[in-house]
């Protein structure tokens, strides 16, 4: 390792990107600083994954409540407590944050509590501290942060980081986009009790996921109760008194108490130092990298959602532990970000792996659908009308299953070992021949005997 800079390795944020390529490289023998401008654990522990699915199980109660009476149940008087809620979850957040920073130490990576820029190709600023350090290596991991549109009024509006620590539940609120953040966030202000609208822009949300997960979750949502508004957009917010007033495009007035954006991210790359330096950034403000996660400067490296390539926890983990093998193991690794499996935490929660029908039909010459819609065992007794859907997306030359989508309870946990098999090539012959488990929604997995004979396909 070198002895002419201070570290070997200096990484610019400590989320899950920033944190696994750390740690790893110090295991290699390398000396490591990581430098953190917010909270140890980033988006996701502090204000991404880990709150938010704390959130979905809270908003869930509701409805669970309802399904007990028909298994004989009698729920008492409920009430429901946010200002409890959020004091639980910040107390288990600042549990994690202290586990990240432990592990860090243990692995004897330097933290350095500062904002870092980039000051020339081995030197990072570090800002508050007012002072210079060099390093053989660099890696940009910065994350992302929330995009607000700018209209007139976009102040009055709050994004993902305000929504985990609002004062009071709102009585209404509008949650602005199309995307993850925005159906999940819908289903968990809609299951608290809010008044809830989404309002997209689109014809349909979820743009890049499979056709049928699209439509069927919007009839789901809407059964719920979340207020679905597409083909719309605010263009402008006026506060007044006692709430904001969102006029849309269609000159309509839609009055809530807060309205939430969550209409993408941008790569954090602003003020980095990155364009004076000259690392080649994309149209989204992405740091460009190959497939190892080098710039094109020799010695930057970038990993995680700051690259714009899947903005995933998992994947920025692995970005990060690829970087560290191929840099300080002298083991090259190139992420795979194919076949990458994914679940939306919406209500009725996504699960979904591979090609959609729509991509499989652009790049195959014969593909096969298998799908079914049914309501669960469970809903039989609690009179829900939820339903579950699955669907199978297969070659029809090879039997390989391209593609897996599904919707109903636990399809995130179930879509995780259905990855398993799409990366092993698993075919549709396989899938049937894997003995079903019985009584539950996933044996239909292995059970789909009939071919979907697809009418016209609507464009995805
Ligand atoms: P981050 O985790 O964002 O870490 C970057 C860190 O860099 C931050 O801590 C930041 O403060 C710090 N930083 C930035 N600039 C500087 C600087 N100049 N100096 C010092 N520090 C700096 N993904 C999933 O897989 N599953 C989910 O369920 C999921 N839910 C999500 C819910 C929400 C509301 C959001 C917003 C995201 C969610 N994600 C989810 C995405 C996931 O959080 C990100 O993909 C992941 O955190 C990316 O990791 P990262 O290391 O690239 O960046
Ligand atoms: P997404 O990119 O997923 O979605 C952004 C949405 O906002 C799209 O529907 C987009 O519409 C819409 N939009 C963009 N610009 C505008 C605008 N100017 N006006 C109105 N609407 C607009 O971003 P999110 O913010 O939802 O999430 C960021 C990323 O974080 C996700 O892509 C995902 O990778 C990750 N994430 C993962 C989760 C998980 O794994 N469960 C949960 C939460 C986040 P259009 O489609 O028409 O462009």
């Amino acid at each position: 390792m070198s002895t002419t800079y201070d570290y070997d390795l200096f990484v610019i944020g400590a989320g899950s990107g920033g944190v696994r390529a750390s740690r790893i490289a110090s295991g290699f023998g390398a000396r490591v600083a990581v430098a953190e401008e917010y909270r140890v654990g980033g988006t996701c522990v502090i204000r991404g994954c880990v709150p938010k699915k704390l959130l979905v199980y809270a908003s869930h109660f509701a409805e669970e409540f309802e399904d007990a009476a028909g298994f004989g149940w009698t729920v008492g008087e409920r009430s429901f407590d946010w200002k409890k809620l959020i004091s639980n979850k910040d107390h288990e957040i600042d549990r994690l944050n202290g586990i990240y920073i432990r592990n860090l130490d243990k692995a004897g990576v330097k933290i350095i509590q500062d904002r870092a820029v980039l000051k020339d190709a081995h030197t990072v600023h570090l800002v508050d501290g007012n002072r210079d350090v060099t390093a053989d290596k660099i890696l940009i991991a910065t994350g992302g942060t929330p995009f607000m549109p700018n209209i007139p009024g976009i102040e009055h509006a709050i994004s993902s980081n305000e929504a985990f620590h609002l004062e009071e539940l709102p009585n209404r609120i509008a949650i602005v986009g199309g995307g993850y953040i925005a159906i999940e966030f819908a289903g968990i202000f809609n299951g608290l009790g809010a008044r809830t609208h989404l309002l997209y822009r689109g014809p349909a949300f979820l743009r890049s996921f499979d056709h049928d997960l699209r439509s069927i979750l919007a009839e789901e949502i809407g059964k719920k109760g979340v207020d679905l508004q597409l083909e719309t957009d605010v263009a402008r917010i006026d506060k007044h008194e006692d709430c904001l007033h969102l006029t849309l495009l269609d000159g309509s007035v839609l009055k809530v108490d807060a309205v939430m954006y969550a209409t993408g991210r941008t790569p954090n790359t602003k003020g980095l130092g990155l364009e004076e330096l000259g690392v080649e950034l994309g149209a989204n403000g992405q740091v460009v990298v190959d497939a190892w996660s080098k710039t094109n400067i020799d010695n930057i490296y970038a990993v995680g959602d700051v690259t714009d390539r899947a903005a995933l926890t998992p994947v920025a983990i692995r970005e990060g532990q690829a970087f560290a093998e191929t840099v300080f193991n002298d083991n090259p690794i190139a992420v795979d970000h194919s076949l990458i499996p994914t679940a939306v935490f919406s209500q009725p929660e996504i699960g979904t792996v591979g090609l959609t029908e729509a991509q499989a039909r652009k790049t195959h010459n014969a593909i096969d659908i298998y799908k079914t819609t049914f309501r669960p065992m469970k809903a039989t007794l609690s009179g829900s009308e939820e339903k579950t859907f699955m669907k199978l997306v297969v070659d029809g030359e090879t039997d390989k299953v391209l593609g897996v989508h599904l919707i109903g309870p636990s399809s995130g946990e179930l879509i995780q070992m259905i990855g398993v098999a799409l990366n092993m090539g698993a075919t549709k012959a396989q899938f049937d021949q894997t003995i079903a488990v019985h009584p539950t929604s996933a044996e239909e997995l292995v059970t789909l005997k009939e071919k979907w004979l697809a009418p016209a396909m609507a464009a995805e």
